[in-house]
């Protein structure tokens, strides 16, 4: 993808460890990628097709002057929120921010933290066969709703339907959503669990009641497994509760590995 790239941006601010720093101040310097779809703005000559980086140097500013943190990590996760979602033609930052004047007693010439932000499409399925499932899916989707680190939801409609494996227990209600996060694999995967930990559920029996599950489906195109997590989510080939509302969403999304679409895994499912 295009680059829209800022260099060694000054700003004095307050960030740090020492209250030192924090009541002095020093002179921190941001280096930016910005990705973005540069082609219809290359055709147009038009700056509403691309991104003003003159606003996103002030945008900078603000959020590095608005605020102290300790770690360069805080102010650098501040920073690349700030830009992804004021300018939604950013898909992705690359952010360093350098402190050559960081108090260390020994010659060298600049400490930085370099992160790498942007939007990842997500599928997630939501279960509950406990209490009132409707609002413990509802209050989920509404949580993802007011996070900015999630944008463009979609949620299919919630279905009733038979327990799955420990069949001695209330039917559920499912439900997909479809997303953009920001978060990581795993940082999406916490960001769920603090959620069904909100919704009071206790684990006990596996696939047994629970008022809230929410399950990392797809994750763009990646495909990864260790001992939290795997992806795509290892059954949902299998699932009707989770194929079903899937289709009615997003009916072409394509499963990384066996190449089938949502609609072509309903199809062949036999239950
Ligand atoms: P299933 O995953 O078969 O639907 P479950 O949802 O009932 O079973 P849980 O008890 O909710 O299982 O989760 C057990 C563990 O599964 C979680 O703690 C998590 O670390 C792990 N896990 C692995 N892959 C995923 C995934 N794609 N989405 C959610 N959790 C996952
Ligand atoms: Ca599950
Ligand atoms: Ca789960």
């Amino acid at each position: 993808m295009d680059i829209i790239r800022i260099e060694e941006l000054q700003i004095f601010a307050h960030h740090g460890v020492f209250p030192s720093e924090n009541e002095k101040g020093q002179h921190f310097y941001i280096n930016a990628e910005l990705y973005v779809d540069t082609e219809q703005a290359g055709h147009t000559d038009a700056l509403t097709d691309s991104v003003d980086y003159g606003a996103v140097c002030s945008l900078l500013s603000e959020v590095m002057t608005g605020q102290t943190c300790k770690l360069l990590e805080a102010a650098a996760q501040s920073c690349a929120m700030a830009v992804l979602r004021t300018f939604p033609l950013v898909e992705r930052i690359v952010l360093e921010i350098r402190k050559p004047e960081a108090p260390i007693p020994m010659a060298f010439r600049s400490v930085s933290v370099q992160i790498d932000r942007g939007w990842h499409k997500a599928v997630i399925a939501l279960g509950s066969n406990m209490g009132d499932s409707r609002a413990y899916m509802t209050n989920a989707v509404t949580a993802l709703r007011n996070s900015e680190e999630f944008r463009h939801i979609t949620v299919s409609d919630f279905i009733r339907t038979k327990p799955y494996g420990y069949t001695e227990q209330a039917d559920f209600l499912n439900g997909i959503l479809l997303c953009e996060t920001v978060h990581s694999p795993h940082g999406l995967l916490r960001y769920l669990r603090s959620l069904e930990q909100e919704a009071d559920r206790k684990r006990d029996i596996h696939w047994g009641p629970r008022t809230l599950d929410l399950d990392v489906i797809f994750y763009d195109d990646v495909v990864m497994s260790d001992e939290e997590l795997t992806v795509p989510h290892p059954d949902m080939q299998n699932r009707r509760f989770v194929l079903a509302p899937l289709v009615q969403i997003a009916p072409y999304y394509r499963h990384p590995v066996s190449g089938l679409t949502a609609a072509q895994m309903l199809e062949r499912l036999h239950d």
